[in-house]
């Protein structure tokens, strides 16, 4: 059929005499792609660029006439991260954990990304004022101040990670279950995730709370998982999600140490199979060298130990902790190739794809560059046999991958890789090409009633390396693989509107006097900061 595009939207009709025609005729045509879930600007990414310079070395992004150059295979720089995205046809990004405190650094690097529309979710699960209202039970004075942040620090949603355990690293501590206590707060991390989801509920946030859950990385963590989807079961909202497990590979491991470490991918998928409240992304390990980075100290020292590799440690004041350590992933380490198979089995295992989305949590499980291998495995038994047989023999045996012979179909892989992921997020003008949609278009070289992804999965895996066409609100942006016009994209935000007073009072002035080591007016960001601002105006229940 013919899409009609018209001032940046997909529209019913236009006049055919004026327009410019872009033939896609034995193509495949997709709304651009949506990524949840992409470590690409902020603090954090800066400090991993800083850590690596052999990252930047090996791959150069040379200047043209209309992009600038860059450097970075897993951290690449701001403008080069917009034109890879781009070239494979991606439209729309979220960043997803700034520290609060951070906000204007994580804004002015999204603002050097172009070509794509972003988003970025401020890390809340630690927060001392979250912390303490929840410990409290002042839920709606809670929700008010998460509306604050919010609109200071330009978030577009609650993010978690590891939840308690962050304020218990600055202890030197972490937290092992739901159920134990965060030193000096008397709360738990069962308490801090089922008040904020709470509190997403109540402020009426288009995403639900994005959760990194308590033991990541570990063996036997499947458990801390399905115990973390279950404990909000009961604020379940009909067939509304209320909870979003991020890079859920990471946490889906059975076993008590590494050397009996084995899939638990069959226990969530069975779960999440049979619950509608909750959405995942995968998190898919990539076998290269890469760079990890989360919000996760406790977790990072692990790696460190584990690798000996170099390191950076990081404490934001009382908002959240972070790490860093270079990871390479290999085919022949049994516990890296079963990392591997557990992403796929997840991805394949759960049987509706608007559940669970394609991500690497980049650069965390590899870079977004290798998404086009992650489709030919999804599609392809052959490819998956194929990398699965250059794996560890320890591996091979463990792995789920032989026993599935699912593979997704173009209509599955659009919904994974964009349709799914922009309902999570509640953006309805995006992962769609229905009219009022916005008029961003990916255009791929495959047949589809000549191609069998099946068999050619070489031809599939180029093809989403580089799109024949990226459309941006309307504007050709790319022309195969090669980036035609560089453009900006929006920053969403959510400006909930609150009965109860948004603005922080003067016992909590004083309290920023105290502990934090700039004031309070250092936090908010003004609209006028970003390039191109997009709020999102909510009305909340409080
Ligand atoms: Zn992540």
């Amino acid at each position: 059929m013919d899409i009609a595009i018209k001032d940046g939207k997909i529209v019913e009709k236009i006049d055919e005499r004026n327009a410019e025609v872009v033939d896609a005729s034995a193509m495949t045509v997709m709304p651009g792609g949506v990524d949840i879930h992409c470590h690409i600007a902020g603090a954090e990414v800066n400090s991993g660029r800083l850590l690596r310079p052999e990252d930047h070395v090996k791959d150069v992004e040379v200047k043209t006439a209309l992009t600038r150059s860059g450097v970075g295979y897993s951290i690449p720089s701001t403008f080069t991260t917009g034109y890879r995205y781009s070239r494979m046809g991606y439209t729309t990004i979220m960043n997803p954990s700034m520290p609060p405190l951070e906000a204007r650094h994580t804004h002015e690097e999204l603002d050097d990304t172009p070509m794509v529309d972003k988003a970025t979710y401020p890390l809340l699960g630690d927060w001392w004022f979250v912390l303490e209202h929840l410990r409290d039970g002042l839920i709606e004075e809670c929700a008010a101040h998460v509306a604050w942040m919010m609109s200071a620090t330009k978030g577009y949603a609650i993010k978690i990670v590891n939840p308690g355990g962050l304020e218990a690293w600055g202890f030197g501590r972490n937290v092992e279950s739901l159920d134990d206590s965060v030193p000096y707060f008397n709360i738990t991390p069962r308490e801090i995730v089922r008040g904020l989801c709470k509190i997403n509920k109540l402020l009426n946030l288009p995403h639900t709370i994005h959760v990194h859950t308590n033991n990541l990385g570990k063996p036997g963590n499947y458990i801390t998982a399905l115990e973390t989807m279950k404990c909000v079961e009961d604020l379940a909202d009909g067939n509304r999600p209320v909870i979003h497990i991020t890079h859920c590979q990471f946490c889906a491991y059975k076993g008590s140490d590494w050397r009996n470490m084995g899939s638990g991918a069959e226990e969530i998928a069975k779960y999440v199979n049979h619950h509608s409240h909750v959405t995942l992304d995968m998190g898919q390990v990539i076998f290269t060298d890469t760079t990890t980075m989360t919000a996760d100290g406790p977790f990072q020292y692990g790696l460190y130990n584990l690798t000996g590799n170099k390191w950076v440690n990081h404490d934001v004041e009382t908002e959240t902790s972070s790490g860093i350590v270079p990871f390479r992933y290999r085919r022949t380490s049994a516990v890296h190739a079963t990392q591997w198979s557990i992403g796929l089995e997840l991805a394949l295992l759960i049987k509706d794809p608007w559940k669970i989305y394609m991500t690497t949590d980049h650069p965390n499980g590899g870079p977004f560059t290798a998404y086009p291998n992650i489709i030919a495995w999804l599609m392809s038994r052959a490819a998956r046999k194929k990398t699965l047989d250059k794996t560890s023999k320890k591996a091979r045996r463990k792995s789920l991958l032989p026993s599935i012979d699912r593979e997704l179909s173009l209509y599955e892989i659009a919904i994974t890789t964009r349709a799914g992921q922009a309902k999570a997020l509640n953006l309805t003008q995006k992962g769609h090409l229905g009219t009022g949609a916005d008029a961003d278009v990916a255009i791929y070289n495959i047949n589809p009633e000549q191609i069998d992804p099946s068999k050619k999965y070489k031809m599939i895996k180029k093809a989403f390396r580089r799109a024949v066409y990226t459309i941006k609100s309307g504007k050709i942006v790319v022309k195969n693989g090669q980036i035609v016009k560089p453009v900006f994209g929006k920053t969403f935000w959510i400006d909930a509107k609150t009965s109860l007073p948004r603005e922080v009072n003067d016992d909590i002035k004083q309290k920023f006097r105290e502990y934090w080591t700039v004031e309070y007016e250092n936090y908010p960001i003004p609209d006028n900061f970003l390039h191109v601002p997009a709020p999102i105006p909510i009305k909340a229940e409080v």
